[in-house]
């Protein structure tokens, strides 16, 4: 049993990603569209951690035009719509005669799944079935639900509505849906046209798609990839020759990156992730590195506190004790014990759980030198029953006779004893703020991005098979275009220092947001700032552009923007006029 679970924890430790650790979703494909199936079960590795007590299901945002409200038909076993099951449906944003289409179906919360299978069918009574799957738990939330991974290959379909056909068994609860798949000639050409590529350099394989950022700046983003590398390798004093390999996606998901058995990192104009592209390559060199040096149980704690560590911070270059010691009691009072973090890592406050875990490994690291800590850390050990607060602590006595308990307490003290405290409690709020606002901008606008139950694939089956559109299309309506441009401003105004003007941008996005949340007819009119940039993205994406990021003042505005056309970001400036928008020569 203690092998088990320590396969299992090695498992789960092999998958660990920037802004935090991902277990891979990958679940078998699904079956090929024909007549009913034998059951086949997904194999997410989530199932290793069940769901946490807080986490909460994300309920169906599903702005897309793409699908109608569902339908419950009576059943044998209805029921009531307040307890409907939410389908989310992939590629995002618009479906095209040609995609390979996958569903997730979630179930409603508290509601018993186990052994449940789900089976849809297309256009009855006489399309073909697909699955049925088993219900089981995705990403590391664990969230409930039914995964029909490109399950619907929709070549040889008609543009136009379809119904769809959702059963569950054996509950017997049915309804269907309509969705609307759009001509392939619809497509914008440089999405018809995008395909995966790669190129080879010093450290690593790179993998990117056509006709995106990526490839736009290949030359720049190599050269960052291979010194970060060479960085990394020489940190952790490793001497591994074999390449890294290294995917490149064209859309944020999660806080920007991630690691498996290779390293995928987001890159793209409009990051709202507001992360340093380096750093989050560095991060996830690091982790890259520690897999392969190795050690019988890392907890989650130390692991992602390397990396921040050895990055040198988090989203951004910063200094690690004096912002963990902004939150103590006398500052921002929102330190998290270590045995709580420790063993609920990913369920804690995210930023705050990084903090502390990175100054902890400084902490040691600086009290008893690299070398020793290094020994401890690759001797680490869990047995059945034990937490990983309680593998730190057998291994805390082993290398240095003390205990967690102890540790916190030394840790604590140099933590109070930092001088440059207080000018790191803006910072470190707003940074807090930030991100907790862009997980709910996730949850509610882009739920594919939220990092608990993010779609994550498996790139290499990806690349096989050719499929590019579930990392190329998100959603991308003026709404959300509007946002994610206000989270820019925001975090431009952090990086500036400009605490207030931040907290405003912050405190707007999070009225947008509740308007959304209530259903309310016109959420953005909440204040001028959140009416003009929505006004502006609109404005804009009927003349043919994205707007990558916008700055206003009373009357005129300077906005960038990329169109398919032109690769390079152009500036645009723009004047109102009669509470309207105008390009300005
Ligand atoms: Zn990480």
């Amino acid at each position: 049993m203690r092998r088990f679970l320590i396969m299992i924890f090695i498992l789960f430790l092999s998958f660990v990603c920037w802004g935090t650790a991902f277990l891979f979703n990958q679940p078998t494909p699904a079956l090929p569209a024909t007549s009913p199936a034998p059951t086949t079960s997904l194999t997410p590795t989530a199932t290793t951690i069940p769901p946490s007590p807080t986490a909460t299901i994300t309920p169906s945002p599903s702005p897309s035009p793409l699908v109608a409200v569902p339908t419950f038909t009576a059943t044998t076993s209805p029921i009531p719509p307040s307890q409907s099951f939410t389908v989310l449906y992939h590629p995002d944003d618009m479906l095209y005669v040609g995609d390979q289409v996958s569903f997730e179906v979630v179930s409603p919360p508290g509601f018993d799944v186990k052994d449940a299978n789900l089976q849809v069918q297309v256009d009855p009574p006489n399309g073909p079935y697909l699955g049925p799957v088993n219900f089981s738990a995705w990403g590391i939330q664990g969230r409930d639900e039914a995964t029909l991974l490109w399950a619907w290959d929709s070549h040889d379909q008609n543009p136009g509505t379809h119904t769809l056909a959702f059963s569950v068994q054996p509950q017997g609860y049915a309804w269907t849906e309509q969705v609307t798949l759009l001509p392939s000639s619809d497509m914008p050409p440089d999405q018809t046209d995008a395909s995966w590529a790669s190129t080879q350099t010093q450290c690593c394989t790179v993998y990117y798609i056509t006709n995106t950022a990526s490839e736009r700046d290949l030359s720049t983003l190599t050269s960052m990839i291979d010194e970060q590398a060479r960085l990394s390798i020489e940190e952790m004093g490793s001497n591994f020759t074999q390449p890294i390999t290294v995917t490149i996606l064209p859309r944020l998901l999660g806080h920007g990156g991630f690691s498996s058995d290779e390293i995928s990192v987001s890159y793209l104009d409009r990051n709202y992730a507001a992360n340093s592209w380096a750093m989050v390559v560095h991060h996830e060199m690091i982790h890259d590195i520690d897999g392969k040096l190795g050690g019988d149980f890392r907890p989650t704690i130390l692991v992602e506190g390397l990396a921040v560590y050895m990055a040198g911070g988090h989203y951004k270059l910063e200094p690690l004790m004096p912002r963990a010691a902004a939150l103590q009691e006398d500052y921002l009072n929102w330190y998290i014990p270590l045995k709580t973090l420790t063993d609920d890592f990913y369920a804690s406050q995210h930023e705050i759980g990084y903090m502390e875990g990175a100054s902890l490994i400084e902490f040691l690291v600086k009290t008893y030198g690299w070398d020793a800590f290094s020994s401890f850390y690759r001797d680490i050990h869990i047995n059945q029953g034990e937490s990983q607060s309680d593998a730190i602590n057998t291994a805390l006595k082993v290398h240095f006779y003390t205990s967690i308990a102890q540790l916190e307490q030394d840790y604590l003290t140099a933590l109070s004893q930092e001088s440059d405290t207080s000018a790191w409690v803006d910072d470190v709020r707003l940074t807090v703020t930030y991100y907790d606002t862009l997980r709910r901008y996730q949850q509610l606008m882009d739920p594919s991005a939220y990092f608990r139950t993010a779609w994550l694939l498996d790139n290499k089956t990806m690349r096989e098979r050719g499929i590019v559109a579930d990392y190329l299309r998100h959603p991308h309506t003026p709404q959300n275009l509007a946002l994610e441009t206000l989270f820019i401003t925001a975090n431009d105004q952090v990086s500036a220092q400009q605490f207030t003007n931040a907290s405003q941008t912050l405190e707007v996005i999070n009225l947008v947001l509740d308007g959304i949340e209530q259903g309310t007819s016109d959420p953005f009119s909440v204040s001028t700032l959140s009416a003009d940039y929505l006004s502006i993205s609109s404005t804009l994406q009927q003349k043919g552009y994205e707007v990558q990021s916008i700055r206003t003042d009373e009357s005129t505005a300077i906005v960038y923007v990329t169109n398919s056309k032109e690769p390079d970001p152009i500036e645009l400036h723009l004047a109102r006029s009669d509470n309207e928008w105008f390009i300005t020569p």
